[in-house]
């Protein structure tokens, strides 16, 4: 059977992110102590960073500002960091606020795409310095507005359980 086109960006993504790992990460026996924790799928106890989401449940890691696409770009300065995933650079969200964070960060990464063409190395980190900033701008703001109460009204209509 084919693989889907998603599990193969995931493959490609996990791939890449294991890379990062070898050429940056610490050396295997300090690997060891830290554990790395599953990339993408948190079961702790948490909830989502989308203000008035209750959503507990399929929580993703985010880096709030797409630090993946300049560790792609730039792995020597930003690669190192990304893998570490610093408490500072990424928050929790649900599926689906997830995917709206990176439909609304989608035009501005367009435009970063155009705007580096031709640049290199200080010009280059300097533009991806700035658009880091502005995405992670965007995803604090994306966070402070408060969801409406279509959330707990889906679950209810899903027949999930009550939340306290
Ligand atoms: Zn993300
Ligand atoms: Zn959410």
């Amino acid at each position: 059977m084919m693989p889907s086109k998603s599990q193969l960006k995931k493959d490609k993504y996990f791939l890449q992110v294991e890379q990062w790992k070898k050429k940056y990460g610490l050396p295997q026996e300090q690997e060891k102590k830290i554990k790395w924790q599953d990339l993408t799928t948190i079961k702790a106890d948490r909830i989502c960073a989308k203000k008035g989401c209750d959503r507990t449940f399929n929580l993703h890691r985010h880096h709030k500002g797409h630090d993946y696409i300049f560790a792609c770009i730039l792995p020597d300065v930003y690669a190192p960091r990304y893998i570490q995933y610093h408490n500072d650079d990424c928050c929790y969200l649900c599926k689906q606020h997830h995917q709206a964070i990176h439909r609304y960060y989608a035009p501005v990464v367009d435009e970063f795409f155009k705007e580096i063409v031709g640049l290199t190395n200080k010009d280059l980190e300097y533009c991806c310095e700035r658009y880091k900033a502005r995405l992670t701008k965007m995803c604090e703001n994306f966070i402070q507005v408060k969801v409406r109460n279509h959330v707990k009204s889906k679950r209810k209509s899903m027949g999930g359980r009550k939340h306290e």
